[in-house]
């Protein structure tokens, strides 16, 4: 008996032992690892400004080092985890099988209950990108999908969670803060969700956030901005398909000790109120990574371009009729006398639909062969605009009632409730709406900028759902699959009309930062009321959301008053297209002549200088607040501009530093001379490192050349008798 139990007892022992050398063994990674010099040492990718050390057995993170500050973190790291209805397929139960290096880029090749995975790190200039290539033996139903979770040693001083901080109050990113600097970290997707204090950090995103909601007041509770409550991603990951994440990122900064900070008078429509304080290197830290996300797209023009647009000139803007040809020709030639190189119709689809219609023949049968047709009358508009020598702004919407002939593509509201708007998460709903403008650019010469406006992707409650069983998504949140298939479908299309740029004017405002890659334009953060607003909206677009100036819509406000300070302020935007927006009324024809003499001195400076213009920095606060001046540096290497602005009632004097703040990263001595209002005025040599003062007018603008002093010292010209503010404080 007792022998029988040993027996047993000695067999169990076996096949435990064997299971567990069996268990080794698959787990056992087959890679660079097994190697006698790559075990155990993690991989670096590394340059100047960091370093991230990864563990060459599992693939995570262990260490992160801000080369710009000389800090070091120790971090235990989690990579991913994807969540579908099934369960949690968390990296760590993944086996790496294979690693790939390249010098910027590491692929781990993972395996592990049934789902296999390519986990990618690639080195930017001061930061560190990650995504995953996730395939699965089984369907997935998918719900969300966790980017990163890790605890930090130390912990850092604080972790601040930074919106757009509009009223749509889209998570950017978050600052992982210490003395120095620190980190700026988060996921280039809209509806993300970060958790975490000091110590760690969890990063996920989804399909929708739960607990967004529009700001009646512009006030609303930030206290918690990231506590979004995700929807489902909703998407249905077929067996051995390929789902490709979306992107995490990791960058460094050095503190400047510099405060950008939010001085919000009364409510503005756009800006919730929540205060909020910045580091300047946080935000140029933060501006230099979009730049990467969202970079300059190929020019479809050259120089500064001139556009007008009939919509906010108080254009027709009904369906182009017999009646309204000459109508809106002769806002044509009105355009034309002012210079407009491009002409916008009011009405949209080249003049054959009013905005938003619900109920029109021509947009219930539109693209039903695949073509945009124009009628007698829509037609002669548009060979009038080519006649002219201008080229034509298009524009469109989502939102519109297309394609009465296609019910099956329509989204269906929740309790099986018919809409009649296309569902952007079908499949052939969205490849016919691309197809349509497709042939439109093709067919149509003269155009060569479309713009989508209105409620296109999700931004209400109404339009996240569909219900349809019948297009190729579960019922339910369709908000993941209807941004991703409309930006690849803006994708596809920038790159097939590579001369026709795109913008956005509502038709995406919900997406924030994250969803410009494709389109060469955004319009702000709402219809602006003038030169200031003009110039608060975009400091908000450069220092909040951190979108490059290049992407910018600098709409120029001509009053016959001051013109000069309406295209000081477009000018300031860094686009290189102007978007003229109101019909100016000169009473004498010499008055005429001057502003078209003006334009075009302007239009040339601003063509030869497009590239400075583009490398903006805020200087002085931000615009409207208590009894500031703003303005702008545009500097590249050791010469440049100074825009500055004075909104106020009171002369005041602003003091710049000539120095790496402005953006000055050579030269000794430098002969600064005042552009605008009178060309000419010679300021004075001042070397690297001195302050500039600069005196500005109420409700005047200066703008100021820097440029290399070569010859005999000049004379400083000092300005006294007001108060000074500083560019930086
Ligand atoms: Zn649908």
């Amino acid at each position: 008996m007792q022998k029988r139990v040993v027996a047993l007892v000695l067999s169990l022992l076996v096949v435990l032992g064997c299971l567990l050398l069996w268990r080794a063994f698959i787990r056992r990674p087959v890679s660079s690892a097994d190697t006698p010099s790559g075990r155990g040492v993690p991989i670096h990718l590394e340059n100047a400004n960091l370093a991230v050390a990864i563990d060459r057995n599992g693939g995570q993170i262990v260490e992160l080092h801000n080369r710009l500050t000389d800090e070091r973190h120790t971090v235990v790291s989690h990579e991913f985890a994807v969540v579908s209805r099934s369960g949690t397929t968390p990296s760590d139960e993944m086996t790496v099988t294979r690693v790939a290096e390249t010098e910027n880029h590491v692929v781990f090749h993972m395996e592990g209950g049934g789902c296999r995975a390519e986990l990618h790190y690639e080195l930017g200039t001061a930061w560190v990108e990650k995504w995953v290539t996730f395939t699965s033996d089984e369907p997935l139903h998918l719900e969300r999908v966790v980017m990163g979770r890790r605890e930090f040693q130390p912990a850092f001083n604080e972790i601040h969670f930074h919106t757009d901080n509009t009223i749509y109050d889209v998570p950017v990113n978050c600052f992982l803060r210490t003395d120095g600097g620190g980190w700026y970290a988060g996921i280039a997707w809209p509806f993300t969700e970060a958790q975490g204090g000091p110590d760690g950090l969890t990063l996920a995103y989804g399909g929708w956030r739960l607990l967004y909601k529009k700001a009646k007041d512009g006030a609303i509770d930030t206290k918690d901005p990231y506590k979004a409550e995700l929807a489902d991603i909703n998407v249905m990951l077929p067996a051995g398909a390929a789902f490709v994440t979306e992107k995490e990122f990791l960058g460094v900064y050095e503190a400047t000790g510099y405060r950008r900070e939010k001085e919000v008078l009364g409510t503005p429509r756009t800006i919730i109120t929540a205060p909020e304080v910045l580091d300047w290197g946080e935000v140029w830290a933060m501006q230099a990574y979009m730049q990467h996300v969202l970079p300059l797209l190929p020019a479809t023009h050259e120089g500064f371009w001139y556009y007008f647009n009939e919509w906010w000139a108080g254009g027709p803007k009904g369906v182009i009729t017999e009646e309204q040809v000459q109508a809106h020709m002769s806002v044509v030639d009105r355009a034309k006398e002012l210079g407009a190189e491009a002409f916008g119709l009011a009405p949209f689809w080249l003049g054959m639909s009013r905005y938003n219609e619900q109920d029109s023949p021509f947009l219930h049968t539109v693209g039903q062969d695949g073509k945009l047709k124009l009628s007698p009358a829509a037609q002669a508009v548009v060979n009038h605009i080519e006649s002219r020598g201008m080229s034509c702004f298009a524009s469109s919407e989502g939102s519109s009632h297309y394609r009465e002939d296609r019910p099956d593509w329509k989204r269906v509201g929740p309790g099986g409730k018919p809409t009649g708007q296309l569902c952007w998460a079908h499949p052939e709903a969205t490849q016919w709406f691309f197809a349509l403008h497709s042939a439109a650019m093709a067919d149509h010469a003269p155009v060569r900028f479309w713009i989508w406006d209105g409620g296109w992707l999700p931004r209400r409650p109404a339009s996240w759902e569909c219900m349809a069983t019948n297009h190729g998504h579960p019922p339910g949140n369709i908000a993941y699959q209807s941004y991703t298939n409309v930006l690849e479908g803006l994708h596809a299309l920038r790159q097939e009309h590579p001369h026709v740029g795109l913008g956005f004017c509502w038709a995406a405002k919900a997406g924030g930062p994250w969803v410009l890659r494709d389109v060469d334009i955004t319009e702000n953060f709402h219809e602006n009321r003038g030169p200031d607003d003009l110039r608060f909206q975009h400091w908000y677009m450069l220092n909040s959301s951190f979108v490059p100036p290049y992407k910018h819509m600098s709409q120029i406000w001509i009053p016959s008053r001051d013109y000069g300070y309406g295209w000081m302020s477009a000018l300031a935007s860094g686009s290189d297209i102007g978007f003229i927006v109101e019909l100016p009324a000169f009473n004498t024809g010499e008055k005429k002549q001057a502003y078209l003499d003006f334009t075009t001195r302007w239009r040339d400076w601003a063509s030869k200088n497009i590239e400075r213009l583009r490398a903006k920095r805020s200087l002085f606060g931000q615009p409207l607040r208590e009894g500031g001046i703003d303005g702008s540096a545009h500097i590249i290497g050791d010469r440049g501009f100074l825009f500055v602005f004075n909104p106020t009632r009171n002369r005041h004097i602003g003091s710049i530093p000539l120095n790496e703040l402005i953006g000055l990263t050579s030269g000794k001595r430098f002969d600064t001379r005042v552009l605008y209002p009178e060309t000419g005025g010679l300021l004075g040599t001042y070397h690297y490192g001195d302050k500039l003062l600069v005196e500005v007018k109420a409700g005047a603008c200066t703008l100021i050349e820097v440029l290399p002093s070569e010859g005999t010292a000049l004379p400083k010209v000092v300005p006294t008798g007001a108060d000074i503010q500083p560019a930086f404080k």
